[in-house]
């Protein structure tokens, strides 16, 4: 992508990151249909519902919920907290509740946040059966004394978990996983972000052939990829590499977590594009704490599936509040997290073993239209070094990727080096 489609890609997720916001979603509920339903507008997802009960794994699908108004009204019968306003209000997952309290045992229900009193937290509780509220501090402090009315209408009934998965063909049936979470009511970064930059990946990557298949899953957290994985084993075997893909749009650096076993070619062509990309980054190794990667990587399935964020989850001060709004989130962020994304997606594409056919000595590069030339490639990316680097180790035992960390040149300086060499007839792409 060039950078005006960069800025036309950025504008458009920022767009639909702006038009998921307002809908309260959970781990099952119309919420979550309605964010898919936006999402099956640009690209080509089926959507599906697992009935309630269903066992998966050492779990079951839980009930589905949704919530229609909550409130609750001051001795002078004046709304102080309106699930209408926000979203957040509300504890996610919450019980339907109706009755009058003192504020002694209505606070025993209310969630604020002391350190941050301006912010509205973001709770849930999904499998203990309670209800609650989530407020400004600033605004639970000054909460007169008396009775309380309170009106939750929320219901818990059999029926689905519902989640969307776009699968996109490539001519080897090896896939590449791109999983993202989309459970979360009001919260820009985490999950609105990630959700826009994979639908505009799934996009992109729908444009052009492919060699690899894509399966990009959109589920809630943790029970949304533990369903997946228990019902699809056959697919599940196919995933080659992975990515969870959170966190996506603050202006933070790009920060990556490794895969469980750290070393898979998806953790080099991570380290390798973000180490090439002249911006700040961050690799972390994994830990068994976070998102879905989780799932991917525990030890029945092991499949090497990393984290592609910017600020990491749990140390940003936004962090699963009200401040992670549209405001918390940049379009130029999200466009940057897609570029190196693709980039990502670039190596796992086209990293292949060349070899040199004619390997006696260097051959004159003059002779063929390559020495001192720069035409045909995009944007100055042709480097006469890359070449001396691709045709000196393209002996059959080192792929693109090889080359191009032992030369710390870009990866796709690399491999356009190695395109220019074969069309030259300098190089033969092996097994091909
Ligand atoms: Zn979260």
């Amino acid at each position: 992508m060039n950078q005006e489609e960069l800025s036309a890609a950025g504008a458009s997720m920022m767009a639909l990151a702006e038009e998921l916001y307002p809908i309260c979603r959970s781990i099952t509920g119309d919420g979550v249909r309605e964010t898919l339903r936006a999402l099956a507008n640009r690209i080509p997802l089926e959507i599906h519902e697992v009935p309630t009960g269903t066992g998966v794994f050492d779990w079951n699908v839980p009930e589905e919920w949704n919530i229609r108004e909550a409130w609750i009204k001051d001795p002078s019968g004046r709304k102080v907290v309106d699930f209408a306003e926000h979203n957040l209000h509300v504890v996610g997952y919450s019980e339907g509740f109706r009755g009058t309290l003192p504020l002694a045992e209505l606070k025993a229900h209310l969630h604020s946040l002391p350190d941050q009193p301006d912010l509205i937290p973001y709770r849930t509780s999904y499998y203990k059966k309670t209800w609650g509220f989530c407020m400004r501090h600033r605004d639970l402090e000054v909460l007169p004394d008396g009775n309380y009315e309170v009106f939750i209408d929320a219901s818990h009934t059999q029926g689905s978990l519902t989640y969307g998965e776009c699968f996109l063909p490539g001519d080897s049936d090896e896939e590449v996983l791109i999983s993202c979470h989309g459970c979360h009511p009001s919260l820009a970064n985490d999950n609105l972000a990630g959700n826009a930059v994979a639908v505009t990946l799934a996009a992109e990557l729908a444009k052009e052939p492919r060699r690899l298949s894509y399966r990009f899953v959109f589920i809630p957290g943790t029970i949304g990829s533990i369903t997946w994985l228990a019902l699809h084993p056959e697919a599940a075997k196919k995933i080659r590499h992975g990515l969870v893909i959170t966190n996506a749009g603050d202006r933070g650096m790009v920060n990556y977590k490794r895969t469980r076993d750290g070393n898979a070619l998806v953790d080099r062509a991570v380290a390798q594009v973000l180490g090439t990309s002249g911006d700040d980054f961050a690799i972390r190794d994994f830990h068994p704490y976070g998102y879905d990667e989780r799932q991917y990587g525990s030890p029945g399935f092991k499949f090497p599936v990393g984290v592609i964020s910017r600020s990491v989850h749990g140390t940003f001060p936004e962090y699963h509040t009200s401040a992670d709004n549209l405001d918390f989130i940049t379009p130029e962020c999200m466009a940057d997290t897609l570029r190196k994304t693709m980039d990502v997606l670039s190596v796992l594409e086209h990293n292949a073993t060349y070899r040199n056919l004619k390997p006696f000595c260097e051959p004159r590069l003059g002779k063929y239209g390559l020495y001192g030339s720069g035409g045909g490639q995009r944007s100055g990316e042709f480097s006469e070094l890359a070449l001396l680097w691709v045709m000196n180790q393209s002996d059959g035992s080192h792929d693109l990727l090889t080359i191009a960390e032992r030369s710390g040149m870009s990866f796709e300086k690399i491999l356009h080096a190695a395109r220019s060499l074969e069309t030259a007839g300098l190089l033969r792409r092996e097994g091909a």
